[in-house]
């Protein structure tokens, strides 16, 4: 039995980055105009300064507009709404993004309802999800929209195919099963509740693991015929590089599930690396959608 077929996000999210430069490129010399998106930093928390570093780093290299709003831990709710405000006035600011998690003394949903769903790249806003439940034209969240667009890539047509989702949060799990359900997947939602997880697994077409703890998923969950997209990121101890030194896994044992599925994403290298470049790509839609331009191909 051969290996699986490895999914290499990097590789992906390399070519859709290549297409959203041409995209920017285009919209420049057709309505004179870049496309910007506004990266919203509160408190010095250090992953999220490397996330908000990356993807400054990214939106310029493609050629778009970044505009970067670090505030102290100090900062007020309103102070914070004040600024949401702004940005949501700001002809220039086509998408914006706040950096979760937030201090404990502000509340993260107010935050992200108080911002221009037609500028809510993140697609967390209760009228996205809405219009992504009900069929409308939504801004999708970037994590699923990734995986979507890796999916339709390996497959070409969905219709018709079993996918399991694991995990049912609202930023991954919900939007993932809404978007293949749009895509004409016969879609099951396990979580922590569901029985017999493996053999709901078993059954996947395409399974989706998007739960959180490390290396749950092993080989006797999936078939030959299982695609698995790893969205998790655990960070496990790694005594074989050192004292204290430490790894990422995803929610898939990789090494013994690769040996049996059809094909697989990697952690780190899989889905991780497509988020950024799928928030790039939702901003230039964003920005044709609410400034009325032609979305050029993506
Ligand atoms: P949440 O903690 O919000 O949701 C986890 C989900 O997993 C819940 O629905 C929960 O079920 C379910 N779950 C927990 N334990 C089990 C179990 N033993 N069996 C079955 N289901 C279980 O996590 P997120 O959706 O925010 O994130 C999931 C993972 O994806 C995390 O590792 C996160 O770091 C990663 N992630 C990666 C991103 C990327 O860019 N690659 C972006 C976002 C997240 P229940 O609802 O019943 O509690």
């Amino acid at each position: 039995m051969a290996d699986a077929e490895i999914i290499d996000g990097k590789v992906f999210a390399q070519k859709l980055r290549s297409r959203i430069t041409s995209a920017t490129e285009i919209i420049k010399q057709k309505y004179n105009s870049t496309p910007g998106l506004a990266v919203v930093l509160v408190g010095e928390d250090p992953a999220s300064e490397v996330y908000v570093r990356n993807k400054g780093k990214q939106t310029t290299e493609c050629g778009m507009v970044s505009f970067e709003h670090k505030l102290t831990d100090e900062v007020s709710q309103s102070e914070l709404l004040d600024l949401i405000q702004k940005l949501n006035n700001d002809e220039s600011v086509d998408g914006i993004l706040v950096q979760l998690p937030l201090p404990e003394h502000i509340d993260p949903q107010a935050v992200l309802d108080a911002i221009n769903p037609e500028k809510d790249v993140d697609g967390f806003h209760v009228v996205n999800a809405g219009k992504l439940a009900t069929g409308g034209d939504a801004l999708v969240p970037c994590t699923p929209l990734g995986c979507l667009l890796m999916l339709k890539d390996y497959f070409g047509d969905l219709s018709g195919k079993n996918a399991v989702v694991v995990g049912r949060s609202n930023i991954v799990g919900k939007p993932m099963a809404a978007l293949l359900t749009r895509e004409n997947c016969t879609v099951t939602i396990a979580h922590s509740r569901t029985k017999d997880l493996p053999s709901v697994c078993r059954s996947a077409d395409i399974l989706i693991a998007a739960v959180g703890k490390a290396e749950m998923v092993e080989e006797d969950w999936v078939s030959e015929k299982t695609v698995v997209i790893d969205v998790g990121i655990n960070r496990i101890p790694a005594p074989e590089r050192g004292e204290g030194k430490m790894r990422l896994v995803g929610d898939v044992a990789f090494d013994e599930v690769k040996r049996k599925a059809k094909a697989i994403t990697p952690v780190p290298g899989g889905v991780g690396p497509m988020t950024i470049a799928v928030l790039l790509r939702n901003t230039i839609e964003a920005a044709c959608r609410r400034r009325g331009w032609d979305l050029p191909d993506l």
